[in-house]
């Protein structure tokens, strides 16, 4: 097989190149994607593809068991196999939710649970790559003094604990007061450089990109691509799961808009490579009502992003008005057929509830996924009949606030009519007896 060696280029503009080993995060303020030469890659052909990833889900080896590495070759195939930063991501579950998928009348309804993972998000997938690079920029000499981001929690935590493992320095940026407690803690752990500033996550990422100028601190936010190839491999596990086919649609909150180009970008190469054929997927981004640049640009025909001071909302990790990859999601949705939808606060919550009764721990902004699906399908956009997967984008435990506040009736603009109360009841059997003939009849 000749080498196999990806690069940076230009989004809109196939000339403009430069080596991964550049330090640098768009050309003339065009975003970047990684780029991978096709023809080295389909030396190999499908049916060989399938099998040699096939295999390496079963190794014990931590490299090749990991989902995204053991993808190397579609990744970053010119990285050394010792300078990789793994802590075991991927292989999520993908799970299925019978009675939702009855419920809505779909065939089929699937989560795939990207929260159960080291720090308890997707983020992990982008952030082994991007560590692991850093981790390899170093170790051949390059002058990297630390690694930075700004972050509305998840990508901090991913962060701190990716380089703590490597040995390297991390700062982190978070909007003071808006992340969750369990978000703000796991970096601190972890020994990164905590910055809680008095603004939102767009002030922070202002401040960071600012900050990253310094070529000798790096940016880890996913304007950085090299992140976009981990998360791509949530299409590529999520197909191979289903036997190497595609659902009709997949669902994917979206906040910053890197998950579903990375999302689309996985699809891309399944198809370019001939893994997948025939029908695409169509892709629906959900966003919260408090957040929602790209539903109103999609709502105008995928009109140019109008920036918005986001507002509060229970998912606060897609709290984001400036959303970086906004170029390349509304690529995402014109190669995907897609469509974008808001969700308040009240159905997001819900939406989380009820998953919660078929046996699922869901983070807000799965509930925003969630309560996506249901309008969707009550609007006749997605079809009955249809087969669905929903992107699970963190574990449920990261918010705790949430899921508490929700239960005990205690979120603003939240009816909670799914709540389920503590009894608190005298310690003794009769008591225990009339409480439970109350509930049971
Ligand atoms: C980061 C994050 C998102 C949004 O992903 P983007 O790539 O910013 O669109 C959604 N859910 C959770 C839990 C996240 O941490």
């Amino acid at each position: 097989m000749s080498q196999l060696r990806a690069h940076f280029r230009a989004i809109d503009n196939a000339s403009a190149t430069h080596d991964l080993e550049e330090v640098v995060y768009d050309h003339e303020g065009s975003l970047l994607e990684v780029f991978h030469p096709l023809a080295p890659l389909r030396e190999r052909s499908a049916q060989d593809w399938k099998d040699l990833f096939g295999q390496r889900a079963g190794s014990m080896d931590l490299v090749e068991r990991s989902g995204v590495w053991g993808k190397l070759e579609w990744v970053l195939p010119q990285i050394p196999r010792e300078h990789v930063v793994t802590l075991g991501e991927g292989w999520n579950p993908l799970l299925p939710a019978p009675r939702t998928a009855a419920r809505l009348g779909l065939s089929d309804v699937r989560l795939k649970l990207c929260g159960t993972t080291h720090t308890g998000s997707f983020k992990d997938l982008g952030m082994t790559v991007l560590v692991s690079w850093v981790n390899h920029l170093v170790c051949t000499g390059a002058k990297i003094r630390a690694v930075a981001c700004a972050s509305t929690g998840d990508t901090s935590a991913a962060l701190a604990a990716y380089a703590a493992a490597a040995g390297l320095p991390a700062i982190v940026f978070l909007p003071a007061d808006k992340v969750s407690l369990a978000q703000l803690i796991q970096p601190v752990a972890n020994g990164a450089h905590v910055l809680a500033l008095d603004t939102d996550f767009d002030g922070c990422m202002k401040v960071v990109q600012e900050l990253t100028q310094d070529k000798s601190i790096y940016l880890a936010n996913s304007k950085n691509s090299l992140r976009i190839e981990g998360q791509k491999t949530v299409s590529i596990e999520t197909v191979q799961q289903l036997g190497w086919t595609a659902p009709d649609w997949f669902v994917i909150p979206g906040g910053n808009l890197g998950n579903v180009s990375a999302l689309a970008k996985g699809l891309d190469l399944m198809y370019d490579l001939g893994l997948l054929s025939g029908k695409r997927p169509r892709i629906a981004v959900a966003q919260a009502a408090a957040a929602d640049p790209l539903v109103k640009s999609f709502e105008k025909g995928l009109a140019p992003l109008e920036a918005q001071t986001a507002r509060t909302t229970l998912a606060s990790a897609i709290r984001i008005g400036n959303p970086v990859s906004f170029p390349k999601a509304i690529d995402a949705l014109k190669r995907y057929e897609g469509v974008a939808e808001s969700v308040s606060e009240d159905a997001l919550s819900d939406a989380a509830a009820r998953g919660d009764l078929e046996g699922f721990y869901h983070c807000p902004h799965t509930g925003v996924a969630l309560g996506a699906l249901e309008q969707l399908v009550a609007k006749g956009t997605i079809r009955s009949g249809e087969s669905v997967v929903v992107i699970s984008t963190a574990h449920g435990l990261k918010f705790s606030e949430f899921k508490t506040g929700y239960h005990e009736g205690k979120l603003a603009g939240v009816e909670s009519r799914l709540a389920n109360r503590v009894a608190r009841i005298a310690p003794t059997y009769a008591a225990v007896q009339d409480e439970l003939k109350r509930r049971l009849g």
